[in-house]
């Protein structure tokens, strides 16, 4: 099928009308699994009842079918993601050659992002606008950051005596598995594709059944446009079983995981049962956010603890959902937020005057609406939202008013769960032990914030933080040289920068007496 930019010449990348005419005719065409270098739409095999329904969660109406890998199509992807990492052409292509091939991903990312956005839009629940203006520019970049390092992944040399020689040499993992949840479908995915293919591995990805689209028609960009040697990158759509069945895959040495704690125990399981192929996981979060009474800059500590709260439509792992507030300041500051939470408009994806999208899924709508009754009922009280937002069109989908709970100490279900979604918890503190502690009573640790004039309380309440992400007088900075990932039941090991290097390759050391 010809790509958005052929069909929509002349016309602006924000004509929503044409990127949802493109749509409506794509998601017509039927969907497979891409496995060496090829579509397979065969469903023998399959798990569960075969297919599953994408749905648009804005409004209820199925999109398309998605596929269920079953132990079949996971064989055959894993071998043939072996068979080319056996057969050396991706690992030992000439580095300088496999950087330009990713910045040429990074390039296509880009001439297509309309049509990528507008899918992660339609099954995710997420505005275009988000989608196009902060996803996909970061899906881009990403390659070419990663592409940066093929020749850049120094070894050491270490010292010994007269007479012998011992280096080491990163190699290339072998086949990873990538499984990603539903909430940045694309971004997420590529966080993991860039470097684990900078570093010489071959791949098979699991995208989430609720968010499949936009990697669906990436990966037939892929295979239109970039030469990439068959087997290299291949994808499985499916649920649960299908992680399920390749967490266990012997053929698999790697899986990179981001998703809830509960299913990354699970493939911590699944890789101990099976041949303890090495795991990283980017897991939940119920981050801090500590704002004391010398706060520098009242009015931006007020509009980005907002944001960084409710973009996104609050389904964002790192978000700050227990806010801490000097009693000092307290009353003012949520005064204002409520203010802020009164005046969202929640609308459908290309409704280009909405805040706040709709929730991804039912079941995490539902989940979301159980927490604010729980909270309600173990005696927090509502001071912005609490309810489903039903006003015209809203009324069909999965429409959560942002929600802002006060009279709830940190012990309270609301204060300890991850809620994932638009519900704030907001909790007065005294002092900066107080705060801490409760800051770290927590069984996350993925990010934290705190807003001071005072460098030296700033640095030391960082230092006392139990998070592996602290955010100084800003909530939420985030770049590819930084690393990203949590503490405690957050996760293991990070994302981004040097560090995703270490986790996609194994470190040999190697003797020579001279
Ligand atoms: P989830 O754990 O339900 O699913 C994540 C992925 O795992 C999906 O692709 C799913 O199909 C697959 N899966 C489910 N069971 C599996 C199993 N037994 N074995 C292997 N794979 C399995 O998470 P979700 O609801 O899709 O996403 C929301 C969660 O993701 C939240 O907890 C959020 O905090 C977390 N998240 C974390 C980060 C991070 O970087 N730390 C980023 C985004 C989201």
């Amino acid at each position: 099928m010809p790509g958005l930019e052929e069909v929509m010449q002349t016309v602006d990348k924000s004509d929503t009308a044409c990127l949802l005419e493109w749509a409506g005719s794509w998601l017509k065409e039927e969907k497979g699994h891409y496995i060496d270098g090829a579509w397979l739409h065969e469903t023998d095999g399959d798990c569960g009842s075969g297919s599953l329904a994408s749905t648009d969660p804005s409004t209820g109406r199925e999109l398309c079918k998605i596929k269920q890998a079953g132990s079949r199509q996971i064989d055959a992807a894993v071998a043939a993601a072996r068979k080319a990492f056996a057969d050396r052409r991706w690992r030992s292509m000439p580095r300088r050659e496999r950087s330009r091939l990713l910045m040429s991903i990074a390039d296509l990312i880009r001439e297509h992002s309309a049509e990528l956005a507008a899918l992660e839009a339609l099954d995710n629940g997420k505005l275009y606008k988000e989608a196009i203006n902060d996803d996909l520019p970061e899906a881009a970049d990403v390659f070419d950051y990663y592409a940066g390092w093929t020749d850049k992944h120094y070894s050491e040399c270490s010292p010994q005596d007269e007479g012998f020689i011992n280096y080491t040499v990163h190699e290339p993992l072998g086949v990873c598995a990538l499984i990603v949840p539903w909430n940045f479908p694309l971004l997420l995915a590529m966080w993991k594709i860039a470097p684990a293919l900078a570093m010489g591995n071959t791949v098979v990805i699991k995208p989430s059944p609720f968010t499949s689209l936009s990697i669906l028609r990436f990966f037939e960009l892929l295979h239109e446009k970039i030469d990439i040697p068959d087997g290299v990158i291949n994808l499985v759509t499916g649920g649960a079983e299908t992680g399920r069945l390749l967490c266990e895959h012997m053929g698999v040495d790697k899986v990179s995981f981001t998703g809830s704690t509960a299913t990354g125990k699970a493939v911590v399981a699944s890789s101990a049962s099976s041949n303890l192929k090495q795991v990283s996981l980017e897991l939940g979060g119920k981050s801090p956010n500590i704002v004391f009474d010398d706060v520098p800059d009242l009015d931006f500590a007020i509009e980005r603890s907002y944001a960084a709260m409710f973009s996104h439509k609050g389904e964002k792992c790192s978000e700050p959902t227990r806010l801490f507030v000097h009693k000092k300041i307290h009353d003012q500051f949520v005064g204002r937020l409520v203010d802020i939470a009164a005046g969202v408009k929640c609308g459908a994806q290309f409704d280009e005057s909405a805040d706040q999208g709709s929730q991804c899924n039912q079941e995490q709508f539902d989940k979301i609406m159980r927490y604010i009754e729980i909270g309600k009922s173990e005696g927090g009280r509502i001071v912005a939202g609490g309810e489903r937002d039903t006003r015209g069109d809203n009324a069909r989908g999965l429409f959560v008013r942002p929600t802002i709970f006060t009279d709830v100490d940190n012990r309270m279900t609301v204060s300890r769960d991850e809620i994932f979604g638009p519900v704030l918890v907001v909790i007065p503190f005294a002092s900066d032990d107080e705060v801490i502690e409760m800051a770290n009573d927590s069984i996350y640790g993925l990010a934290a914030g705190l807003w001071t004039r005072d460098v030296s309380r700033a640095h030391s309440v960082a230092g006392r933080l139990d998070a592996g992400m602290v955010f100084i007088n800003r909530f939420g900075c985030y770049d590819f040289a930084s690393p990203f990932g949590g503490f405690k039941q957050s996760g293991w090991g990070k994302e981004m920068a040097v560090h995703s290097l270490a986790a996609y390759t194994r470190l040999k050391s190697v003797w020579l007496k001279l």
